[in-house]
């Protein structure tokens, strides 16, 4: 099926201006596309702007579990609870976001430590120094320096803020790109539409959904996103759900005019796998709480508490189980590369044993985290 016309400017479509449209954004892992949806000019201008402001809200979750993607994510300036900052990459590792240094003067002497995030910065520093204290060897300052690896022992400090008029506008887009790929022509989706079109339109058709988990089979274990539709033919109302790292949820209301046929669907993709998993939704809220959830109101604190506290847990979870993963796989590298072992050599077994307990010191320190705060109870 095709829409006539674009969905956002109303452009004739044809084969020239049509194009590829991703359901959910594909900065935060979405994989599904639509044609015929939008035309090209929409696509690359609004639906980009819109998009981008979501990624940007999503881009410290994305790098925190690793969602799949195609472009490379960029990393995130985040900070700790105490207020330490820190660079976050795309493979889940953390540099520091500012050189630490301190200079302690007592009646005889100086006391200097600092601690460079590379080897270059470090010799600069070194350089300063001895310019200072001439007495001193940059050669004998080096070789007390330790290589560090530290792991974060207290959780990052994130600020939960999804939505705005941009990002509002790509959940709304999302909802009805999905509609149009369930078959339901975008024109007859009037309440999505007027807000979508219209720059200035208040968001009077969408909002945060927590008074209740309408999905009935919650995966525990993973990340996920999704998309469902709900259409009823008594009531004439066309809603949709729309939920990210099950943890952002919102409801949207696509059409209270509509005339199709009963509708239940749904598609929810496991972002770091890029595997589509099966979501089921029980659509139990009533007319009432639909108001309140488009008007604002569409979470008590407890259950928003609640819920939120349950989707970081799982997120919390993949994040630990992914800086396992990698610091292992450093770990053994580093002491095959200190054996003299390149990267593509068959080793026998013997060898292969000396990597593994070389290795095994070097993920201790790490090991000896994990277990302490796995103890203190995530
Ligand atoms: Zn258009």
């Amino acid at each position: 099926m095709l829409n006539q016309t674009c969905a956002l400017c109303s452009e004739k479509l044809t084969d020239l201006n049509k194009t590829r449209e991703h359901v959910i954004p594909h900065s935060i892992g979405g994989r599904l596309k639509v044609e015929g949806f939008i035309c090209q000019s929409c696509n690359s201008r609004k639906g980009d702007s819109w998009d981008a402001e979501l990624a940007a809200q999503f881009n410290w979750l994305a790098l925190m579990i690793g969602v799949k993607r195609d472009r490379k994510l960029t990393p995130e300036l985040v900070q700790t609870a105490s207020g330490e900052k820190y660079f976050l990459h795309p493979t889940g590792s953390m540099t520091p976001a500012i050189f630490k240094y301190t200079e302690i003067q007592d009646s005889e002497k100086t006391k200097i430590s600092f601690v460079g995030r590379t080897q270059k910065e470090v010799s600069k520093k070194v350089k300063e120094i001895v310019k200072r204290f001439p007495q001193l060897d940059s050669q004998d300052i080096l070789s007390t320096a330790k290589v560090q690896t530290s792991y974060l022992d207290e959780p990052l400090q994130m600020t939960l803020e999804f939505g705005g008029p941009l990002a509002g506008r790509s959940i709304v887009k999302t909802a009805l790109a999905f509609a149009f790929q369930s078959g339901i022509n975008s024109e007859s989706c009037k309440s999505a539409l007027h807000f979508l079109k219209n720059e200035q339109a208040p968001s009077s058709c969408y909002g945060l959904s927590y008074l209740q988990d309408l999905i009935v089979n919650r995966p525990t274990d993973a990340a996920f996103h999704c998309v469902a539709l709900h259409g009823s033919t008594t009531e004439k109302t066309l809603y949709a759900y729309v939920e990210y790292f099950g943890l952002a949820r919102w409801l949207i209301v696509l059409s209270n005019e509509y005339y199709g046929s009963e509708m239940h669907q749904s598609y929810a993709i496991n972002p770091t796998t890029g595997e589509t998993i099966d979501i089921r939704l029980d659509w139990k809220l009533n007319r009432s709480e639909i108001e309140k959830t488009i008007n604002g109101y569409g979470y008590s604190v407890e259950i928003y508490k609640a819920e939120v506290d349950l989707a970081f847990g799982i997120l919390y979870g993949l994040s630990s189980k992914r800086s396992f993963d990698n610091a292992l796989e450093v770990s053994l590298r580093t002491a095959a590369v200190s054996l003299g072992i390149n990267a593509d050599e068959d080793v026998s077994a013997e060898r292969w044993k000396e990597v593994v307990a070389l290795g095994m010191q070097e993920f201790q320190p790490f090991l000896i985290r994990y277990f302490k705060s796995r103890r203190g109870g995530h």
